[in-house]
């Protein structure tokens, strides 16, 4: 850091405040995770200044005997732990990643089908605010209000009834498994491309922690640093049929010039992906999950779907007459870090919403198991019981330090 603090103090202090609370702070939010120190590395090194518009030995610009062969190995690596035919590793995020799916199949206007928003699904998979509700046809469906869950005979008839040219699954607020054979089959009734958008799950996948869609969807997308622990971006993996249509509509057809630190990142966290501490890892994030969910469950918390298959963890606090927001806030002064989430068919208003939301990648990755999720489930209940005693949340921040200087956070 010493050329970064010469040259600007104020983002130095910056960064090394940034790098201590996430050392010193219990992290669940369900999107988030610490990246390796050799994902950091690759992320900071010299690829950065590097052009390389097109793809490996179909390039625009000279100089390319290095990055060709970085992302060549990261679209081998990504092929390999997911079991695709292609993968496209160029998707500067999840959100451009889907993006470039819209622009492979569809016309503006016409008909896509995902989640909604406030069930669970993602912005790009038609919501109205985004670009993909305004420049498409979108209609979504959403969880049963007794289970909790995606009907997926609801999701047949909607899907029969309205002819979307593409079927997204997957989303940001899902608790359980997702059963992408039913997608899979709702979609080849109908002829829509089938697009499973792994974002938040795709760790679980490499590591066979939850089922692949791989062998079922025409495309799948993802994040590559939610539980995948990859640099921040996004890759796609698709059929050899929609190759063509893919690449063509990442370069030239949506971005310039690709993240080559992030794509050689990427590849390091594809090799991490690939070994038998991941596996391990991806499992501890499920029982870490279900542990949770238990401790909270026993704590009188109300969570959606009544548990957790993943990662992630859906609490409703209606039933606590606490606001999630108010909820989060108090958690994040007790340095327990989570987002306050809409919950399904919530009442209140998504800048306001009823519930918050879990996630065990980042705490697992710290190397936590079972009994510190018990400790964290109580220290939750501790906060969300009295989320004015600011005396309360200054104790469980020096306890939460101590939890976290006893299982040290990788690349902080
Ligand atoms: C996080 C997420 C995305 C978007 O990823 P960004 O990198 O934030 O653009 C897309 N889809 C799903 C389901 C996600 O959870």
């Amino acid at each position: 850091m010493t050329s970064l603090q010469a040259t600007d103090p104020e983002i130095a202090r910056l960064i090394d405040g940034e790098s201590r609370r996430q050392r010193d702070s219990i992290r669940l939010i369900a999107s988030e995770n610490y990246a390796s120190a050799a994902v950091m590395e690759a992320t900071g090194s010299c690829l950065t200044n590097k052009y390389s518009e097109g793809y490996p030995s179909k390039r625009y610009y000279e100089g390319q005997e290095f990055i060709d062969q970085v992302e060549l190995l990261a679209t081998e690596r990504a092929r390999k732990v997911f079991g695709a035919e292609h993968a496209n590793v160029q998707p500067y995020s999840g959100s451009p990643a889907n993006l470039a799916v819209y622009l492979a199949f569809l016309k503006p206007g016409d008909t896509v089908m995902g989640m909604a928003l406030p069930a669970g699904g993602h912005l790009t998979h038609g919501w109205k605010v985004s670009i993909t509700g305004k420049y498409f046809r979108a209609v979504q469906y959403g969880v049963r209000r007794d289970t909790g869950n995606i009907d997926y005979d609801e999701v047949r008839d909607l899907a029969r009834r309205e002819k979307p040219k593409l079927l997204w699954a997957g989303g940001t607020a899902i608790p359980r498994k997702i059963d992408f054979e039913a997608f899979a089959e709702i979609a080849s009734e109908i002829d829509a491309i089938f697009v499973a958008d792994i974002a938040h799950i795709s760790g679980l996948v490499a590591g066979g922690a939850h089922p692949s869609p791989v062998p079922l969807a025409d495309v799948v997308t993802s994040t590559t640093h939610k539980t995948l622990r990859g640099p921040r971006g996004g890759m796609i993996l698709c059929r050899e049929e929609h190759q063509k249509k893919i690449d063509r509509a990442v370069f030239p057809g949506l971005q310039g010039g690709p993240h080559n630190h992030t794509t050689a990142a990427l590849a390091v966290a594809l090799e991490e992906a690939s070994r038998d501490e991941f596996k391990a890892y991806a499992h501890q994030i499920v029982k870490n999950s279900q542990a949770l969910s238990a401790a909270l469950v026993e704590r009188g918390f109300d969570l959606i779907s009544g548990g957790s298959d993943n990662h992630l963890i859906l609490c409703d606090l209606t039933g606590k007459g606490v606001p999630g927001k108010v909820a989060s806030q108090a958690l994040n002064r007790a340095h327990v870090v989570l987002n306050s989430n809409a919950i399904p068919f919530d009442p209140r208003k998504p800048f306001d919403p009823s519930g918050i939301r879990l996630g065990t990648a980042a705490v697992t990755t710290r190397g936590m198991k079972e009994g510190e999720m018990t400790q964290i489930a109580e220290w939750i209940d501790q906060v969300v019981s009295r989320p004015d005693d600011e005396d309360l949340q200054k104790r469980i921040a020096g306890e939460a330090k101590e939890l976290c200087d006893r299982f040290p956070a990788p690349g902080v």
